[in-house]
C-alpha cells in the first residue's frame, strides 16, 4: 500500500487528495474507486500506457486506486501522475519514501511526458506539502505559490530516476525576461466624444455598469476598449484571485507571473451560454463572467446576444458570483464585473441618419426591446454616442487647423483613483457597491438637488431603483470633481444626463408603460 498526495479543481478551488494504492495477490486488474468523474477514470489507461513506455514493468497484480477524501468529486487528468507513482511505489519498484513530503500534480501521455493541466495555481495551493512537482509548462505559475518549493521533471522516467536518487531536480524553466505587458489603449487617440469620455470616466471611478447607443463607426467600442488604462490597478490579493480564475479556465498566465491590471473580456455575441457563464462536459469551468470578475465583461452588439444567454447575467450582476448547475455538482464561481454594453439603436446600424437608415420606426422599437426591462435597468450608465462632428476633430491654430488634442489616460485614471479612494474611506471599492440603506448617510443631497429628483419621480421618468441609481452616480461626480457635502443640483442634473430618458431613441414609441419607465424614457 502506498499513499501519494495530490490535489483537484472544484470550481476555481484547488482541494488536496490523498491517493492511496493498494496491490494484492489474486487476478491482475486496476481499477479507481473514490468518485472519479469520467474524466478521471480514463487516468486508468494513460497511467498504466505511461509506467510501460517508461521502460517501468506494470504489476501482475491487483491495484486499487482510492481517492480520498470520497465523497470530494474528482475531475480532470491532474491525478495521473500522483497515481503512476502510487503503482510503482505499491509495487516496490520505488521507495515509498521518496514521495513523503512532496505533492504530485500533473497529466500523463501515453509516452510518459508530463503535461500541463489547467488550475496549477489553486491547485498548487491547496497542497500542504513543502515540495510540490508538477509538469514544467506549469512550473512558474505554480511558484506563484509561495508556502512550497515547485520542483519539475519532463517525463515520468525522468522523476522515477529522479525519486531513486539516481540524479538531483532539474533546473526550473527561467523566467521569460524579456516579456512586458502590451500597451494598454489611450484615451489620447479617442478625438471628439466628450460626452462619452465623460460616461467613461464616471463608470471607471464609480465601477458603474455602462451603456453606450450609437451609430455603427461612432467609436464606442474605441472608448470602452481604453477603460482598462483608467481602472486602478488590482491589490495582491486581488490580482491572485484572479489569476486562480483564469488559471482554472485554462488560461496562461502572462510570463507566469501575476498581472494587477483588471482583465477586460469580450466575448462575440454568437458565445454559447456555457462560455459565457461557465459550465462545460467533464469538467466544469469557469465562463467569461468569472474571467472579468474583478474587471470589465464588455458586450459589444449587445442587441445580437440571444435573450436567454443575457438573461443569465442576472445572477452575476446582483450577487458578485454564479452558481453553475449540472446533475453531479453546483460549483460557485466568483463573478464581479463592471458591465459595460455597447450596441446600435436600430438594426441597419445608421441610427435614423437620413438617406443612409431605412428602419421604420416601430422596428427600430422592437429592435430596442431585445433588451430586456430588468437588464436595462442595471445599468446606471446609458449614453448616445454619436459620430464625432469634424468640429470635434480639428482644433483652429495660427496658420491652420491642428487635431483635436484630447486628454491622456494617465491624466483620467488619476482623478478616477481619487474618486476611488474617496469610496474606500466609505467601505467599498466603488460607489456602485453602496448599499440603498446607507445613501442617505454616505450621499446626503442638497434641497436643490431633491427637488430635481422628486419631479423625475413625480412625472414618472425615475423609479425607486433608479433614484437609489442616480444618487450613486451623483456622488461619483461629486468625488471627481473632489467635492464634500450634500450632493449639488449640477452633480444630479449630470447624474440624469447620463442615465438618459430616450438613449435608446424610442421615445414614446410603442411598448408597455411598465417597460417604458424600465427605459427611463418619457413616455406619458
Ligand atoms: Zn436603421
Amino acid at each position: 500500500m502506498a499513499t501519494v498526495s495530490s490535489a483537484t479543481l472544484v470550481g476555481v478551488d484547488g482541494h488536496p487528495v490523498s491517493v492511496e494504492v493498494h496491490a494484492s495477490n489474486g487476478l491482475p486488474g486496476f481499477r479507481v474507486v473514490g468518485l472519479p468523474d469520467a474524466s478521471c477514470r480514463e487516468s486508468r489507461d494513460r497511467v498504466r500506457a505511461a509506467i510501460l513506455s517508461s521502460g517501468l514493468s506494470w504489476p501482475q497484480r491487483r491495484v486499487t486506486v482510492n481517492l480520498a477524501p470520497s465523497g470530494l468529486r474528482k475531475a480532470g487528468s491532474g491525478l495521473d501522475l500522483a497515481m503512476a507513482l502510487g503503482v510503482l511505489a505499491a509495487d516496490g519498484q520505488l521507495f515509498a519514501g521518496a514521495l513523503d513530503g512532496s505533492a504530485f500534480i500533473g497529466e500523463l501521455g501515453l509516452d510518459g511526458s508530463l503535461r500541463r493541466v489547467p488550475g496549477i495555481l489553486p491547485l498548487a495551493a491547496a497542497v500542504g506539502e513543502p515540495f510540490i512537482v508538477v509538469p514544467p509548462a506549469c512550473a512558474r505559475e505554480a511558484c506563484l505559490v509561495r508556502h512550497a518549493t515547485v520542483r519539475t521533471a519532463i517525463s515520468l522516467k525522468a522523476l522515477v530516476e529522479v525519486l531513486r536518487g539516481g540524479r538531483g531536480w532539474p533546473e526550473l524553466p527561467p523566467p521569460d525576461g524579456a516579456f512586458e505587458e502590451p500597451r494598454l489603449a489611450d484615451l489620447a487617440e479617442v478625438r471628439g466624444q466628450a460626452f462619452g469620455r465623460q460616461a467613461l470616466e464616471v463608470a471607471a471611478a464609480g465601477g458603474h455598469h455602462l451603456l453606450m447607443v450609437g451609430p455603427a463607426g461612432s467609436g464606442k467600442t474605441m472608448l470602452a476598449t481604453r477603460l482598462p488604462g483608467l481602472l486602478p490597478a488590482l491589490s495582491p490579493d486581488e490580482a491572485l484571485e484572479v489569476a486562480k480564475v483564469h488559471s482554472a479556465a485554462g488560461i496562461e498566465l502572462a510570463n507566469g507571473s501575476l498581472s494587477l491590471r483588471p482583465p477586460f473580456r469580450s466575448p462575440h455575441h454568437s458565445a454559447s451560454a456555457v462560455s459565457l457563464i461557465g459550465g462545460g462536459g467533464a469538467r466544469i469551468r469557469p465562463g467569461e463572467v468569472s474571467c472579468a470578475h474583478r474587471g470589465v465583461l464588455f458586450l459589444d452588439e449587445l442587441a445580437e446576444f440571444p435573450a436567454p444567454v443575457l438573461d443569465n447575467l442576472r445572477q452575476p450582476l446582483e450577487e458578485g458570483r454564479v452558481v453553475v448547475c449540472r446533475a453531479s455538482a453546483a460549483v460557485a464561481f466568483p463573478a464581479r464585473f463592471m458591465l459595460v454594453a455597447a450596441m446600435n439603436a436600430c438594426r441597419c446600424g445608421a441610427d435614423g441618419s437620413p438617406g443612409s437608415c431605412r428602419c421604420v420606426e416601430s422596428s427600430r422599437a422592437r429592435y430596442v426591446s431585445r433588451i430586456s426591462g430588468p437588464l436595462l435597468d442595471r445599468f446606471d450608465l446609458r449614453v448616445r454616442v454619436s459620430r464625432p462632428d469634424v468640429e470635434d476633430l480639428l482644433s483652429p491654430k495660427a496658420g491652420g487647423v491642428v487635431p483635436t488634442a484630447s486628454e491622456p489616460s494617465a491624466v483620467v485614471a488619476a482623478r478616477v483613483a481619487a474618486a476611488r479612494r474617496a469610496a474606500t474611506e466609505r467601505g467599498v471599492r466603488s460607489n456602485a457597491e453602496l448599499a440603498s440603506w446607507s445613501l442617505d448617510e454616505l450621499a446626503p443631497l442638497s434641497p436643490g438637488g431633491w427637488r430635481l429628483l422628486e419631479r423625475r419621480l413625480r412625472e414618472g421618468q425615475l423609479s425607486a431603483r433608479g433614484l437609489d441609481r442616480v444618487r450613486r452616480v451623483a456622488l461619483t461626480v461629486s468625488d471627481l470633481a473632489g467635492r464634500k457635502g450634500p450632493l449639488s443640483p449640477e452633480d444630479v442634473l449630470l447624474a440624469l444626463a447620463l442615465r438618459a430618458p430616450g438613449a435608446l431613441g424610442v421615445e414614446g414609441a410603442a411598448g408597455a408603460p411598465d417597460r417604458m419607465s424600465a427605459l427611463g424614457v418619457a413616455g406619458r
